[in-house]
């Protein structure tokens, strides 16, 4: 099996060596530098699936396959990739395939009322520091447990977005028309159980979709079914060990964990298949309070996608359940060894002239997207110098040296912001204050200290800006 480390040296002894540059790499090395660290597929190299490397495809293959398969639900360009995992912990290497978060709907639904909440769905977007997090799929949840009930809703669903699509029902004779009518969309058929494993493996083998598997808190049951299903020809499993949100908490993150455990260190391949959890389960065996059936399944959520659920059915479509999930999974899917960084350069605010003020901010993420949001709040026309501090905030970048007076003075000068103004003032972060001498030293530009929350930039303006002539 794969191991998560795998030098480029190498995998670049099995590639075509000809550095032709097809890969969009200069060379066939630096091609094995991303494959390594997983940045890159070995599709990207299309000579590589040329008939005469075919073996060592298959050699580099076996090298870079992840110990948890990667699994697709949906089709087209909103289908989804879960799984793929190479490793526990997102230290060792970043976490590829963030978990897609389906929200159920039930075929006891008004049409109606089914197509809003699948259209809230889909049109649920967060802006975070310049992405766009977003909800993944839906879950289709037979309640009737009627066959032509739940084909009519999933039809529905199917007329009201392109969204992937997870199929809820233990009943085989429910769940056969809904595959028929959506299997071309390839759904995830949730779920395979001890009573009806055959029947649900045969429809998974007849309409090739990826196939769910529930054994709730029996690890070795589970671990038997896949097994089981494996060997019946069913090739795309996703195992279920159970959510439970209340008691059972901790038996739920101690199964992720054990299966997790057991296929990245112990190199258990019958378990080594993406992980669903169901924090929906907070409104089954929950309370009668909504709001804390919706704050449980919200914390359950978190929990899981930090152990180690690769795909999450969720209830609550509220904002202060689902914003803190989204964002929570943008920050545990980000490379730690990477700081999330923004082109640095000259950013323009609405109508600047050769008057507007003039400041500057790090490429750090967080701190420019939470700079321009206060700008642009506060209406003015200006300038923005982003300096390339590999991704620090002001206080880190200086602490470190990674922001300097030098780097500011070339940033003026490199940006061109001293043909666009008349003035030579420049607003420098109060974080920076210590800067200030040495950069109008450096710069000639006259420095002024602006507020060290960049919430008080829209005041500091009014009450500095224009500046008085020194
Ligand atoms: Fe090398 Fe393949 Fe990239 Fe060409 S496409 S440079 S052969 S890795």
């Amino acid at each position: 099996m794969a191991k998560a480390e795998i030098s480029p040296i190498d995998i670049y002894k099995f590639l075509p060596r000809t550095n032709c540059g097809e890969c969009g790499e200069k060379t066939c090395m630096a091609f094995a530098t991303k494959l390594a660290s997983r940045e890159a597929r070995l599709k990207d190299c299309p000579p590589l699936l040329k008939p005469e490397f075919k073996e060592a495809y298959q050699k580099l293959w076996e090298m870079l396959k992840p110990p948890v398969k990667e699994i697709t639900i949906g089709a087209g360009d909103k289908a989804v990739r879960i799984g793929g995992k190479l490793v526990m912990y997102r230290h060792e290497l970043a976490y590829h395939n963030l978990t897609p978060i389906a929200i159920d709907v039930t075929d006891v639904t008004s049409e109606n009322e089914l197509a809003k909440r699948v259209k809230r769905v889909e049109e649920f977007l967060y802006k975070y520091i310049g992405r766009e997090l977003t909800l993944d799929a839906i879950a289709v949840r037979s309640v009737s447990n009627d066959p032509a009930t739940f084909k009519s809703a999933v039809d529905k669903v199917m007329e009201t977005t392109d969204l992937p699509l997870i199929l809820c029902s233990l009943n085989p004779e429910v769940m056969e028309p809904a595959l028929i009518a959506s299997h071309e969309r390839r759904p995830l058929i949730y779920a395979a159980t001890t009573d009806n494993w055959r029947d649900m493996a045969e429809l998974a083998l007849m309409y090739k979709c990826p196939l769910a598997v529930l054994a709730p808190n029996d690890l070795d049951l589970l671990k038997s079914l896949a097994k089981t299903l494996t060997e019946y020809g069913v090739e795309d499993l996703v195992l279920d060990p159970g959510t439970f949100t209340g008691d059972g908490v901790s038996d739920t993150i101690n199964n992720f964990t054990m299966i997790r455990r057991a296929v990245c260190k112990g190199r258990d391949e019958t378990l080594g298949y993406p992980l669903i959890g169901t924090p929906i389960t907070a409104w089954l065996e929950g309370e009668a309070k909504p709001e804390l059936n919706a704050w449980r399944e919200a914390y359950v959520a978190s929990m899981l996608m930090s152990r180690y659920a690769d795909l999450l059915i969720m209830h609550s479509l509220d904002g202060w359940v689902q914003l803190p999930t989204v964002v929570w999974r943008f920050n545990i899917y980000t490379d730690p060894r990477k700081p999330v960084a923004v082109e640095p350069g000259l950013r323009v605010f609405g109508k600047p002239d050769e008057n507007s003020p003039v400041m500057f901010t790090t490429n750090y993420a967080l701190t420019y997207f939470t700079v321009q949001s206060d700008i642009e709040s506060g209406g003015a026309d200006s300038y923005l110098i982003v300096i390339d501090t590999e991704g620090l905030s002001v206080q880190s970048a200086i602490a470190g040296r990674r922001l300097t007076s030098d780097m500011v003075a070339d940033a003026i000068r490199e940006t061109g912001v001293e043909q666009k103004v008349r003035h030579r003032h420049l607003i420098i972060p109060g974080m920076a204050a210590r800067l200030s001498g040495e950069i109008e030293e450096l710069s000639k530009w006259h420095v002024k200290v602006g507020p060290t929350d960049s919430s008080g930039i829209p005041k500091f303006l009014k009450e500095n800006w224009p500046p008085k002539e020194d």
